[in-house]
C-alpha cells in the first residue's frame, strides 16, 4: 500500500506503527530495538513482553554509509525486496519469512521475528553443521528459479515480472563492487598490504579478465530467472531444523547460475576459516545443494513447463551444465571481490593472527580466480572439491 510521506521510523514510531497495524493484543508490552548493521537500512525489533512475540519492521534508508562516505540509494528497493519475498513465498512458503504489511512511501516491510534462528555465517563460524541448509537451499533456488523463468511462465506474464522486478541502482552496486572494481586498481578496494602481489596477480591476468568480463555481461543482459541477487550466508537465518532466506533487495531478472554461485562461495569463503580436516561438511553442503536443486529444477521442468521444446531430449541436461558452468564463475567472483574489494566476509576476516588470515586470503584468491578461468572444466560438485583441496 501506499500511504505516507517517507520519514525514517525511530524507535517511538515504530512501536506507534505496530500499535496502529493492530499487530498485537491492546494488552501487550511493547519494546523496541534497532538491530539492523547501519548501512542501508533500519531493522526494529518490536517484541511483546507479556508474551515474548516479536514481529520484525524493516525500513530502506534513502542513502547508504561506507567508510563514512554517504550517496544516495534509491528506497524502491524497498518494494523490491517486499515483491520478492511475497513472489518466493508463492513456491516456498516456509522458506522465507511471513509478511504482515508492507509500504512503499515508507519503504517498510514488517515480517516474522526470525530471532530465534540464527544467521547462517555465524552459526557456521560457531562450528555448527546446520544438517538442513543445503536441503532447503537446493529446494528454495530449484522452485524460486524455475517457476520465475520461461520455462514455466507465459513469456508476457514473464515480460511483466522483469520490468516489475527492474533494479537498476542495486544491481549497478554489483556491477562496480563486484564485477569490475577488484579487477582494476581503484580507490574502493580493501586488502591488506601482504597481499599486494597477489592482487597485482590478478589485475595483470588477462586471462581472468576476459572471462570475468563475459560474466558480468552475462549479469548485465540474462534475464533468466528472478534471482535473490544477495544469496550469501548473511542472508539466511537457520537452525537445526529450520531456514529462511531474507534481504532480497537486490533481487532482479537475472542468469540462473548467479545465486547458486554466491552461495557456493560464501560455503568454501566459510571452510578457509576452519581447520582442513573441518572442512568437509561445507563441500557436502554444496554438493547437496546442487543435487537437491537438480532433483527439483527436473521435477519442475517435468511436470509444470509451458515451454514446448522442454519435451526435446537432452535440453534438461543442456541447461543444468550450463547453470552449473555458470555458478562456478560467480562463486569464483564473489570469493575474489570478498577477499579484496569493498564488501568482506567476517569468515576471513575474523582469522587470527595476521599469518594465518593472510594465506586464507591468498588461497581464497587462488581458488577463485582458478574457477572464473577453469569454469568450463568443472563440471560436479566433486571436481570443484578437488579444485579447491589443491591449494588449500
Ligand atoms: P541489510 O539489507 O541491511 O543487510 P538484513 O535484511 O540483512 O538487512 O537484516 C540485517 C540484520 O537484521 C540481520 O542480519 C538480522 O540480524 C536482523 N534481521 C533482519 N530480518 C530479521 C527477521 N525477520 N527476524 C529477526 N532478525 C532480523
Ligand atoms: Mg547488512
Ligand atoms: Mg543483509
Ligand atoms: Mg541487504
Amino acid at each position: 500500500s501506499k500511504s505516507s510521506i517517507y520519514e525514517p521510523l525511530t524507535e517511538n514510531t515504530a512501536v506507534a506503527l505496530t500499535v496502529r497495524l493492530q499487530l498485537f493484543e491492546d494488552s501487550s508490552v511493547l519494546t523496541c530495538k534497532e538491530i539492523g548493521d547501519g548501512n542501508l537500512n533500519l531493522v526494529f525489533h518490536i517484541k511483546d513482553q507479556l508474551t515474548n512475540n516479536g514481529i520484525i519492521i524493516k525500513q530502506a534508508l534513502p542513502y547508504a554509509k561506507v567508510i563514512g562516505e554517504s550517496w544516495p540509494l534509491t528506497l524502491d528497493r524497498a518494494r523490491i525486496e517486499s515483491s520478492a519475498l511475497l513472489k518466493q513465498a508463492e513456491v516456498v512458503p516456509t522458506l522465507v519469512p511471513k509478511i504482515f504489511y508492507t509500504d512503499e512511501s515508507l519503504a517498510i516491510t514488517v515480517m516474522e521475528d526470525l530471532s530465534h534462528l540464527q544467521i547462517s555465517r555465524a552459526a557456521l563460524l560457531d562450528g555448527k553443521d546446520l544438517p538442513l541448509l543445503s536441503e532447503h537451499i537446493g529446494e528454495f533456488l530449484a522452485k524460486t528459479l524455475f517457476y520465475t523463468s520461461d520455462y514455466a511462465l507465459d513469456p508476457r506474464k514473464k515480460k511483466q515480472l522483469v520490468k516489475q522486478f527492474s533494479n537498476p541502482d542495486l544491481c549497478k552496486i554489483t556491477e562496480d563492487f563486484v564485477f569490475t572494481d577488484p579487477f582494476f586498481d581503484v580507490e574502493s578496494n580493501n586488502f591488506e598490504e601482504e597481499l599486494r602481489t597477489d592482487v597485482e596477480r590478478i589485475w595483470n591476468d588477462t586471462h581472468l579478465k576476459l572471462e570475468v568480463a563475459k560474466l558480468k555481461q552475462k549479469f548485465l543482459t540474462s534475464a533468466e530467472a528472478l534471482v535473490h541477487g544477495d544469496l550469501h550466508t548473511g542472508s539466511i537465518f537457520a537452525s537445526e531444523s529450520k531456514t529462511k532466506v531474507i534481504d532480497p533487495e537486490f533481487a532482479y531478472y537475472g542468469p540462473l547460475g548467479f545465486d547458486i554461485g554466491h552461495f557456493f562461495a560464501n560455503l568454501l569463503l566459510n571452510s578457509l576459516s576452519r581447520a582442513e580436516e573441518n572442512r568437509e561438511v561445507l563441500f557436502k553442503h554444496i554438493e547437496t545443494t546442487w543435487a537437491v536443486f537438480t532433483r527439483e529444477f527436473t521435477k519442475a521442468w517435468e511436470n509444470d513447463s509451458l515451454e514446448v521444446f522442454t519435451k526435446v531430449e537432452g535440453y534438461l541436461e543442456d541447461v543444468l551444465s550450463q547453470v552449473f558452468e555458470d555458478a562456478i564463475g560467480y562463486a569464483g567472483v564473489e570469493m575474489i571481490r570478498r577477499t579484496i574489494g569493498l564488501a568482506h566476509v567476517a569468515d576471513l576476516d575474523t582469522i587470527e593472527p595476521l599469518e594465518r588470515r593472510i594465506e586464507a586470503k591468498q588461497t581464497a584468491l587462488a581458488i577463485g580466480s582458478e574457477l572464473v578461468k577453469k569454469k568450463k572444466e568443472i563440471t560436479d560438485p566433486n571436481q570443484l572439491r578437488s579444485y579447491a583441496a589443491a591449494f588449500a
